[in-house]
């Protein structure tokens, strides 16, 4: 009995996981480029109960399909809490917290069942262990000199080098002092809100959708003593405009859509792609459904271009989102197809190759 509940609760967890995680489209994959990586702004597995060094049949990432993807550079979110009825348009502050549910499921130490610091702390102790036991093949990135290293490496040894981001920041538990911890951790790039505010600034999906908080600024104080990234995603309008201005540092959207193919409040207005790029920011776009309005990469394809027209092409990245509890048209080996498809589409050479992976490693040269 005592072992049978861990065992159940993990194969419920493994369902979830699974059953959240399609991949839409099932042409085959075509082989990565041997040139320069690709590079990707979020991704989340880490939330799941997997071997990321294995190749497994659930979910988008894990090592061997990075590499196969022709990844070498992987931003890994850490996502500290979601609200039951997760929904785009307003969720609770109030609302209990699917996170921690799914940390009793994956049979987590209790300490992580109750502090969303414990759980970030612990998911970056999980990726730094896989980075170890990787044979040199994943690679944490804290410094320049760090990325440089993995993106000098030759194609047939090239390692994927990984960055943490906090994906709301639940995990400061309040208290700004937090961004130290977490930067020590390893975290490089944050953002203030999930599918709720909180008390650093306002979601796009919150419950009031306010701007940036006194907490937030005093956030911002120290990610810029540190040296870190400021992550837009999920903001609230107001939030949006209110950090950029007080923002010095360097900022991006790592993943989203486009409201010019996909209308909806997840996605950023052609005003917010412009004021991106006019601060040499990033804009990291997804491939899921509610991103692009539809199930296919012809979808993707035509959000990238849209952010290309509105944007101009050194400010556009990819943002997957993969394994973010969304159904996909394809896992992380889709993205050599991907680059063919945009090609195919008229986007020049020189362009998908900086969306497709230049731009983001550009930008994390100059960042970190
Ligand atoms: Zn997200």
């Amino acid at each position: 009995m005592a072992l049978g509940v861990p065992l159940a609760l993990r194969a419920i967890g493994s369902a979830v996981d699974a059953r959240l995680h399609r991949v839409f489209e099932s042409r085959p994959a075509v082989p990565a480029p041997p040139g320069l990586p690709y590079a990707d702004l979020h991704a989340d597995p880490l939330l799941w109960d997997r071997d990321l060094l294995a190749e497994g049949r659930r979910g988008h990432v894990d090592l061997p399909r990075l590499l196969r993807g022709g990844v070498g550079l992987q931003v890994f979110s850490v996502v500290a809490s979601a609200p039951l009825g997760i929904n785009i348009h307003r969720n609770r502050s109030a609302a209990p917290d699917l996170v921690t549910l799914l940390q009793v499921a994956q049979w987590r130490a209790p300490a992580v069942w109750f502090s969303r610091k414990a759980r970030a702390l612990d998911r970056a102790r999980r990726l730094s262990q896989a980075a170890r036991d990787s044979g040199g093949r994943l690679v944490l990135v804290r410094a320049k000199d760090e990325l440089e290293a993995a993106l000098a490496a030759a194609p047939q040894a090239r390692p994927v080098a990984a960055l943490l981001s906090l994906e709301g920041a639940s995990a400061l538990e309040g208290s700004p002092e937090n961004v130290a911890v977490l930067h020590e951790a390893g975290f490089r790039v944050l953002s203030f809100s999930h599918f709720t505010d909180t008390e650093f600034g306002g979601s796009a999906h919150g419950q009031d959708k306010g701007g940036l908080t006194a907490a937030g600024r005093a956030a911002l104080g120290e990610m810029a003593r540190l040296g870190m990234v400021l992550d837009l995603a999920h903001a609230s309008p107001r939030l949006f405009d209110e950090a950029l201005s007080a923002w010095k540092g360097p900022v991006l959207v790592s993943h989203t859509g486009v409201r010019g193919t996909c209308d909806n409040p997840r996605n950023l207005t052609d005003a917010q792609l412009r004021a991106v790029a006019r601060r040499g920011g990033l804009i990291g776009v997804g491939f899921w459904p509610h991103a692009v309005c539809g199930r296919d990469s012809a979808s993707a394809v035509r959000a990238i271009l849209h952010a290309v027209r509105v944007a101009g092409a050194d400010s556009v990245a990819l943002g997957s989102d993969f394994d973010g509890a969304v159904g996909q048209p394809f896992d992380a080996t889709g993205l050599p197809r991907l680059a063919a498809e945009l090609a195919l589409a008229g986007l020049p050479a020189p362009a998908v190759v900086a969306v497709m992976g230049g731009n983001a490693r550009r930008f994390f040269l100059r960042s970190l």
